[in-house]
This record gives C-alpha cells, sequence and structure tokens, in this order.
C-alpha cells in the first residue's frame, strides 16, 4: 500500500470542550481547544468524520449496568467527582462520554466498511483508566475497549489488537481484558508512576495468558528505549497473535515537555510509532487502523505530536 492510497480520517468537535474539569486541571477544555485548532489546518485530503453518541446497551457491552448508573446519578445531582475515584466531572460530561465513546464505535465502523484505512479520534475525556466498574485518572468510560467488544461482537472479528503508549499504564483496559484471548493488550508506559500497575511479569490471566504486554520505561528515556523495546517485544507479539484489527490509545503525555509525563519522546518518534504500526496493521489488518487521543498535558505539545501522528497515518509504512 503506498501513500497515495491510504485514507485517513479524523474525527474532533468542539463538544468535547463541555467536559468541565474546572480551574487548573491538567485534563481541560482548553488543552482540547489547541488540539482542535491545529487539526482544523489539516490537509483536506484527512478526511472529518463525523461522530454518534454511544447507547447505553453499547457501553454495557464493558461496563457494568450499575456503574453506569453512578456516573449518571453523580453527573445529574451536580457532584464535582465522580464517586468511584479522582476523575472531575460537571453536569454535562456523562454526556460528553457518551459521545466520546460513540465516535470510535463511528471510527471503526468507518473502517470496517472500507471508506477509510485508519482514522485518529481526538476526543475527552479519555478512557484507558477507567475498569468495568470504577471511573478513575480522569477516564469514566473506557472506550478503546468499548471499540474493541464492539469489533468482536458486531463485526465478528476474533483477534483485536490493542496499543497503549499513554505515558500511564492503561489499567482499566488492561483489567478488561485480562483473561480474554481474543484481545492483545500491549502498554508502553513509564515505571513507577500513576496507577502504580502494569509490571512486566503481569502478562494475562487464565485463557488470556500470553495476551497483556507491558513494557515499563525508565523515566527521563527517550524514544530510542521504547523503539527498543518494540524491536524485541512488541513487533514478535503482534506476529505471534495475527489481529485483524489495531487500535491504538493514543496519550501524548510521554512526549518531551509534557507537565504530568517524565519520559522525552519527540515528535519524530510519535511518527516512527505510528509508522510501525501502520506496518503491523497493513501486514496482518489489512490496513485497518483506529487511534484515540487518551493524555497529553502540554497544549502545544500535544498538538505537535498529534499532527505528527495523523501525518504518519496518512503516508504508511513504507
Ligand atoms: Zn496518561
Amino acid at each position: 500500500m503506498t501513500a497515495a492510497t491510504r485514507k485517513v480520517g479524523v474525527h474532533y468537535d468542539a463538544i468535547y470542550e463541555k467536559h468541565d474539569t474546572g480551574p487548573h486541571h491538567p485534563e481541560s477544555a482548553n488543552r482540547y481547544r489547541v488540539l482542535r485548532a491545529a487539526l482544523e489546518e489539516l490537509p483536506e485530503e484527512v478526511i472529518r468524520i463525523p461522530g454518534r453518541r454511544a447507547g447505553v446497551a453499547e457501553v454495557l457491552m464493558v461496563h457494568e449496568a450499575w456503574y453506569h448508573d453512578v456516573v449518571y446519578q453523580d453527573v445529574e445531582s451536580f457532584a464535582e467527582r465522580l464517586r468511584t475515584g479522582d476523575t472531575a466531572i460537571c453536569e454535562e460530561s456523562y454526556d460528553v462520554a457518551m459521545e466520546a465513546c460513540g465516535a470510535m464505535l463511528a471510527a471503526v465502523d468507518a473502517v470496517m466498511r472500507g471508506d477509510l484505512d485508519s482514522v485518529f479520534c481526538a476526543v475527552r475525556p479519555p478512557g484507558h483508566h477507567a475498569t468495568a466498574t470504577r471511573g478513575m485518572g480522569f477516564c469514566i468510560f473506557n472506550h478503546v475497549a468499548v471499540a474493541a467488544v464492539h469489533l468482536l461482537r458486531r463485526h465478528g472479528l476474533s483477534r483485536v489488537a490493542i496499543l497503549d503508549w499513554d505515558v500511564h499504564h492503561g489499567n482499566g483496559t488492561e483489567e478488561i481484558f485480562i483473561e480474554d484471548p481474543e484481545v492483545l493488550y500491549i502498554s508502553l508506559h513509564e515505571k513507577d508512576i500513576y496507577p502504580f500497575t502494569g509490571p512486566a511479569t503481569e502478562r494475562g490471566r487464565g485463557a488470556g495468558e500470553g495476551f497483556t504486554l507491558n513494557l515499563p520505561l525508565p523515566a527521563n528515556s527517550g524514544g530510542e528505549v521504547a523503539l527498543a523495546a518494540w524491536d524485541e517485544w512488541i513487533t514478535p507479539a503482534i506476529d505471534a497473535f495475527q489481529p485483524e484489527f489495531l487500535l491504538i490509545s493514543a496519550g501524548f503525555d510521554a512526549r518531551e515537555h509534557d507537565p504530568i509525563g517524565g519520559l522525552r519522546w519527540t515528535d519524530a518518534d510519535f511518527a516512527e510509532m505510528t509508522r510501525r504500526c501502520v506496518g503491523h496493521a497493513e501486514k496482518w489488518c489489512g490496513g485497518r487502523l483506529v487511534s484515540m487521543l487518551e493524555g497529553g498535558y502540554n497544549p502545544a505539545g500535544l498538538a505537535a505530536a498529534a499532527l505528527a501522528h495523523v501525518a504518519a497515518l496518512g503516508r504508511g509504512a513504507g
């Protein structure tokens, strides 16, 4: 597949700015405003796609019904935080989270129809810390997990890989699929930071043994350390699994100058990781790839890294 034949989509919408986390919160509407302004300048061959609102039944493919109701009730009662953890909410947060989840489903459907090869979904709140029963770490619903189950149940796939390069371990995604051999979960993350999960020794449980791959990276390390781990562990794991679809939890908080993350990846590193993902998708998935925004808290840095990511989605694996 050449650069000319990869059809890339992007999803962004001002609706995500309605999730108000309060003043001085790193996961702010402002970070999204800066990103959206950058995405609006993308060349026209990157096709902007609409999202949609997820149905409750779709969210319940991953989350327990009582937890969904907790989110709804906390938002309706004007709580400032979810009662399950450190997630700031406002009166719009339930609706915005349902839109973020639905956007991932719309993106996955567009790629499965063959309309597009890949889509970057710029949504918020992020999702990868949310477990089936608990919102935490700025996350309410786990959108990438809902998209993976949607691919298995609604599209009949049997092998979906999720690659999570957010600087934090995606404890929610791991926990949801820990016993599931149909979902390969791979996480690159900084060692010994929030949420203090994801040791390399954790490889899955039961039928899911061997379908979780954690690659904790030392603080202050640069992209070359991650890329070496990619060669040694990620490429062999993906080749062994032979996924039919590749999802990326694309946080950009491992980027240099992020106020929360302690790694030093550059925009060129994000482009190279994207190029590798496109290579994996072209080898095993018919090119099918959907990425979604997770973290990334230096607004200008987030925008620059996301643009490098989208550009590399279009260039392909070469
Ligand atoms: Zn993060």
